[in-house]
């Protein structure tokens, strides 16, 4: 990868924004308390929005051949909205030779009343239409018909919904009646301009570059909120409530009883497509999982993950930012039933006032890995226990996977604000951990960098993909709280000086200069597009007839 400056510019307030701001869709994010409450143990929505789940891939941005624009997509198990029933109500009058008074008249309403109804800016009552059907003399089923009357019509509808989208409103371009002075040949040409526009949209919103803005803007929201989700914890803390949870590790057993609580069975399987953790049939309402030996994650967290779809009203994401929101949704789910609130703030709090916090103890106590305990702290230690906090997992040459922080630690960035592929300097603690005689213990550093100076404890992960090192470090003024500070261990970084680390020192350099060549491993990943498809790099094929083959057998 190509070293870039990072940029100073980069990291104003202007720059942090919704990432769903400039989509012209829903706000997931905002959306995020009402979606979570009162959702009962249930979930009702489950069966009906997973049948789309799969079979609803991005069909409406296929390209289409100029000058022949296809039919709308009219999916007859979409629900019409205002305006396709406006401009049907409109037809049908038309079609009645009644005029507009006539009609609203005969429906007990005022003219102006029904004229924003045709246009689809005001929505009707059922029983209102109902009454307007009788009025038109045809049934209300003729009303509700997802099929736009006519072709002119379906153009305008289309021609109508592209320019109420934000995205268009935010170009500032004034936008064209659709009225009957506007030539088809003109329609046609507009409504194909702005499929050709979502489309550019679409891909452009594929390329790496705008993953790694997506990752950059999620991580700046995640701060501002100190890496936590309250609803997400109330919906985990009602559920464990709900499943007579008593305390201690979540078990194989609470699992499968917190899945036969929401109503799904967990099952095992050897033959899970290449390209996925687990599969969710959500019409029998099965999960599968990998076998529970297989791989380093956690059958347990892969389960509760994705339950955590269904349990959090997830729908087929719209963009990358939306996939990556949901993950990180999931990803907090499953961590804060692993490793319940209550419990570890018990645990946290008691340790804090005993001046002994420490990562292992949480681990230990709930049966979970050293980095979910270590991600965990981050959720509960700026929130609960007043602590600003980092955490880190990276390779062993050095570059980040994972990384949160808000206490003022400076991770290296490049020009789009993205950490994930940089590497962070060779003193830090997360990399010294690397050099150390036993690998297996945990080891604490002080670190005096140019933000200040940090206390960090790391641990070294072994996994089949290589060595990572999993570490949390808090600012000096908070070390008092933490196990291991008394540590003699100190060192020193300058980065982003490029004289630190990431330049070889000048003599070695002027030693071995012109004479040094290496051939570099390329990181085809990130030279690659990112994967296409609603799930980004899932084989929807391979996932089809994994489901068709389990639903039968
Ligand atoms: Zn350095």
């Amino acid at each position: 990868m190509t070293e870039t400056a990072p940029s100073k510019a980069e990291k104003g307030p202007s720059s942090v924004r919704d990432p769903h701001h400039a989509a012209g869709q829903q706000r997931p994010g905002q959306q995020t308390a009402q979606r979570f409450s009162g959702r009962g143990s249930q979930s009702s929505r489950g069966a009906g929005a997973g049948t789309s789940t799969v079979k609803n891939a991005r069909n409406s941005t296929a390209p289409t051949a100029p000058g022949h624009l296809a039919p709308l997509d009219t999916d007859a198990s979409a629900a019409p909205d205002p305006l396709t029933i406006g401009r049907q109500l409109r037809h049908l009058r038309k079609a009645s030779g009644k005029t507009l008074s006539e009609v609203a008249d005969e429906a007990g309403i005022s003219a102006s009343a029904l004229s924003l109804i045709e246009n689809g800016k005001r929505e009707a009552k059922l029983s209102l239409l109902a009454t307007l059907a009788g009025a038109l003399d045809v049934g209300l089923s003729d009303l509700l018909t997802v099929a736009a009357p006519s072709r002119r019509a379906a153009l305008e509808i289309e021609l109508e919904k592209a320019q109420r989208t934000t995205a268009f409103r935010d170009l500032d371009i004034p936008a064209v009646r659709p009225g009957p002075r506007l030539q088809t040949e003109a329609l046609e040409s507009l409504v194909g301009l702005h499929r050709a526009m979502a489309r550019i949209q679409a891909e452009r919103a594929a390329t790496p570059e705008q993953a790694r803005r997506a990752n950059a803007d999620l991580r700046d929201r995640m701060r501002r909120q100190g890496n936590y989700f309250g609803e997400i914890e109330t919906v985990a803390a009602n559920l464990l409530s709900a499943t007579k949870y008593e305390g201690g590790p979540i078990t194989r057993t609470v699992v499968d009883r917190l899945a036969a609580h929401l109503g799904f069975r967990l099952v095992h399987t050897t033959d899970l497509p290449e390209s996925t953790r687990t599969v969710t049939d959500l019409a029998h309402r099965i999960v599968y999982l990998p076998q529970p030996d297989a791989g380093q994650h956690d059958s347990r967290s892969l389960a509760l993950q994705a339950l955590g779809h269904v349990v959090l009203d997830h729908s087929v994401p719209q963009d990358y930012s939306e996939f990556l929101e949901q993950r990180v949704e999931i990803n907090y789910f499953a961590a804060s039933l692993l490793i319940p609130e209550k419990g570890a703030l018990a645990l946290l709090k008691r340790a804090k006032a005993a001046k002994d916090i420490a990562i292992e103890d949480l681990r230990d106590a709930y049966a979970v890995s050293y980095e979910t305990a270590a991600h965990r702290f981050t959720n509960l230690a700026t929130r609960h226990l007043d602590l600003p906090v980092h955490f880190m997992r990276i390779s062993s040459s050095g570059v980040i996977y994972k990384a949160y922080e808000n206490d003022g630690v400076h991770f290296p960035t490049d020009a789009t604000g993205a950490i994930e592929g940089q590497r962070v300097c060779r003193y830090w603690t997360a990399r010294v951990v690397f050099d150390r005689p036993d690998l297996s213990s945990a080891y604490q550093q002080y670190t005096d960098t140019k933000s200040g100076t940090y206390w960090c404890t790391a641990v070294v992960d072994r996994t089949s993909a290589g060595l990572f090192s999993v570490s949390v470090g808090v600012p000096y003024a908070d070390v008092k709280w933490m196990r291991g500070r008394e540590t003699g261990e100190r060192s020193k970084s300058r980065c982003p000086d490029p004289g630190c680390c990431s330049q070889p020192p000048a003599e070695l350099a002027g030693r071995w200069e012109g004479s040094a060549w290496p051939s570099a491993r390329v990181h085809s990943h990130l030279l690659a597009a990112m994967p296409p498809g609603v799930f980004p790099g899932v084989d929807q094929t391979d996932v089809l007839t994994f489901l068709e083959r389990h639903s039968k057998s």
